[in-house]
């Protein structure tokens, strides 16, 4: 018997609610169908770019919408010390190691290779132990002795494709604690699917690379793995990715212009995008 999915909708709010939020939360819960769970999620570790206003803004027009359960909502600023809790465990088994790099170091060292979402691979210079320097650290996740552990690369399975081959070895070591925030987006988003027991991540294209690392965590974690469902994002009319922007694509802006919530959630755009997937 397969159980009902449990799917979530994880904005961080550094913005105003728009239609490329919309398209997501509505796969998500088109995911969960009628008796699965749809949750609701803010990830707002980065309280300098997620403030407590855009945070209610984007709660009270997911309401209008219809889109914010009945159940709990859980916001990540809200729970820090169980993301460092994780941290502390991962350093404790020596997977991880503090990394006193500045950017202009890191750029001056590399080789100039990317990782598959785009971000530079730390050349290592930190990995056999650097010397503080009075900068506090990020904490690098030292993925060859990862992957050792784990033995391999993990896979993942994404709905209507099957198994994809994972390549974080290519992402090389990256940075699960971060400077500001003391932890980082893979951590708490692969520590709350697992706590909220998500059996289908439901999200954009533009995350699909970022999987490869969020296997390694959930098999160094045993935490269960769930399966993933990325999405097409939402085009502009010349076809370019709507992103955080607010003008004609802002939920609020519509609002103010006298659009109906049934309006909004079948805007050209947002029928295009959920047929696009
Ligand atoms: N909070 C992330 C974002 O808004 C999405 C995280 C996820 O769905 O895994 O880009």
């Amino acid at each position: 018997m397969t159980l009902p999915p449990v799917t979530r909708f994880a904005p961080s709010p550094t913005g105003y609610l728009h239609l490329g939020h919309v398209v997501s939360a509505l796969h998500a819960r088109q995911t969960a169908g009628p008796s699965g769970r749809f949750l609701v999620r803010i990830e707002d570790i980065d309280t300098t770019r997620c403030t407590p206003d855009l945070t209610e803004s984007l709660r009270q027009d997911l309401q209008w919408l219809g889109l914010w359960p009945t159940e709990p909502v859980r916001q990540q600023s809200q729970h820090i010390d169980a993301y460092k809790a994780v941290l502390n465990h991962l350093r404790q088994r020596k997977l991880l190691y503090p990394c006193f790099c500045t950017r202009s170091e890191i750029a001056a060292a590399t080789s100039g290779r990317q990782a598959p979402d785009g971000s530079t691979v730390y050349p290592g210079t930190c990995r056999t132990g650097a010397s503080e320097n009075g900068r506090s650290p990020v904490w690098r996740l030292d993925m060859e002795r990862a992957l050792n552990e784990i033995h391999g690369v993990p896979s993942w399975y994404e709905v209507g494709q099957g198994r994809i081959a994972g390549r974080a070895e290519e992402f090389g070591d990256i940075v699960l604690g971060r400077r500001d925030t003391g932890v980082s987006y893979h951590l708490c988003v692969t520590h709350d699917d697992a706590l909220q027991g998500v059996t289908c991540v439901t999200r954009g294209q533009d995350l699909y690379a970022a999987t490869s690392v969020h296997r390694v965590i959930q098999a160094l974690m045993k935490w269960p793995e769930p399966a993933y469902r990325h999405h097409a994002l939402i085009l502009d009319d010349e076809g370019k990715k709507l992103s955080k922007r607010d003008g004609a694509e802002g939920v609020r802006v519509l609002r103010s212009l006298g659009w109906s919530a049934e309006n909004v959630l079948q805007h050209p755009l947002v029928v295009k995008a959920l047929g696009d997937s």
